[in-house]
């Protein structure tokens, strides 16, 4: 980054950084559609082989526009380093075997996206890496949880889809005083409305392919921390295990940073006005929003993040049969157990994303028949309430 470009607001850093103009002069970021990149002359091609040379090889591992991509984030995320990956999905396994080595532990948040748990339980536990899961917002639950062999704290916050926040700043603390590393799942809040690095997070990982994009339009991931951990090991697996992001997909992420404060403290808004809705209606019992002043962690929101985000979940009185109709009700939601898009979605946990769970763990979880969640979109709010009063006053 230059000097200058250091004092920038986030709104400004999403926009200009990143971008090292060609001499065509382009204003917009070009899309370096290409595999490989030529030398000069043979001299040129052994200093970049041999590292001596910072250029270009191959786009496994290097391009100039996922360049633009990862250098725009990690500015974003206060990080110095960032590796883009084909998805979220990758950012994570990248991550662990970037830093993990056989017999090392792991304690992860018990609500975590569903496949990341996959991944931690049938996939790095082949390779003897353990994983414990604590309860997110039980901080003597995590300690009890750690053992010598625990290299790394890993949450998401606030968790889906019960919208509950993980204390970044204390468990950060507990991390380090076990020698371990906190990751941060920022997909949520992303930087614009949250920045784990700043409250002591060792290492943030994004799914792009939710707000960062905004569009539903691409999948992609990324992982932004210091330059020996993120510069080195976890790009030292992509580059050698080669779960890239394309060009294409990073352009448009380049693109969604673009706009994504202006998106996010929209999509925020929204759902703010739809939880303080959703209160007043008789057929919801309970709302889960962190920017409602009842919820468990009003202040730890109202510290930790800019704003309390884009996804608001609530129960409905009468079990799976009304929350069904409450979606099937709907003309314009869209339903979908994604997220992080203009459209606004709408789901039903217990028999979607929470459905491998028992019924006793969703139990435990307070994942309800009657529970939906609803990330809101960039529509109007009215609209946005309209079609959802259908199902909830039939
Ligand atoms: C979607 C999601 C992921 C996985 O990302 P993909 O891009 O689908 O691989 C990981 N974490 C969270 C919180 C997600 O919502």
């Amino acid at each position: 980054m230059n000097e200058w470009e250091q004092d920038w607001a986030i709104e400004t850093v999403g926009i200009r950084v990143g971008h090292e103009r060609t001499p065509q002069g382009e204003h917009s970021e070009p899309i370096f559609a290409t595999s490989s990149f030529v030398f000069r002359d043979a001299a040129e091609a052994a200093a970049r082989f041999a590292g001596e040379d910072a250029g270009n090889i191959y786009s496994r591992f290097t391009n100039p526009t996922v360049r633009a991509f990862e250098q725009r984030l990690a500015a974003m995320e206060g990080g110095e380093a960032c590796v883009a990956t084909s998805s979220g999905m990758s950012a994570i396994l990248a991550t662990c075997i970037g830093l993990l080595q056989q017999g090392d532990h792991i304690v992860s948040s018990r609500s975590v996206f569903g496949t990341t748990t996959v991944l931690f339980n049938k996939y790095l536990a082949r390779f003897g890496i353990s994983t414990d899961y604590a309860a997110l917002t039980d901080l003597a639950d995590w300690e009890r949880r750690i053992k010598p062999e625990t290299r790394l704290l890993f949450l998401e916050t606030p968790s889906n889809p019960l919208i509950e926040l993980g204390d970044i700043r204390a468990l950060a603390e507990l991390a380090h005083a076990n020698d371990c590393l906190l990751v941060v799942d920022n997909c949520f809040c992303t930087p614009a409305l949250q920045r784990p690095l700043e409250l002591g997070a060792d290492i943030v990982i994004h799914s792009a392919t939710k707000y960062l994009d905004g569009q539903g339009r691409a999948i992609g991931g990324a992982v932004i921390g210091d330059h020996k951990r993120v510069g080195e090991e976890v790009f030292g697996v992509l580059r050698t295990a080669g779960p890239s992001m394309s060009p294409f997909a990073a352009w448009i992420f380049l693109k969604g940073l673009e706009t994504l404060s202006l998106r996010m403290q929209a999509h925020s808004s929204n759902a703010l006005r739809l939880a303080q809705w959703l209160v007043e209606q008789p057929a919801v019992q309970t709302v889960y929003y962190p920017g409602l002043t009842d919820h468990p962690q009003y202040d730890l929101a109202v510290t930790q993040q800019v704003a309390p985000g884009g996804v608001v979940a609530f129960d409905v009185q009468g079990g799976r049969e009304s929350a069904w109709r409450v979606i099937d009700a709907t003309r314009m939601l869209s339903i979908t157990a994604n997220l992080g898009d203009t459209k606004s979605t709408i789901t039903h946990p217990a028999t979607t994303t929470h459905s491998r769970l028992s019924p006793e763990q969703r139990a435990e979880t307070g994942i309800g028949e009657g529970l939906l969640r609803v990330a809101a979109g960039l529509e109007a709010f009215e609209d946005i309430c309209d079609d959802l009063a259908r199902g909830l006053s039939a």
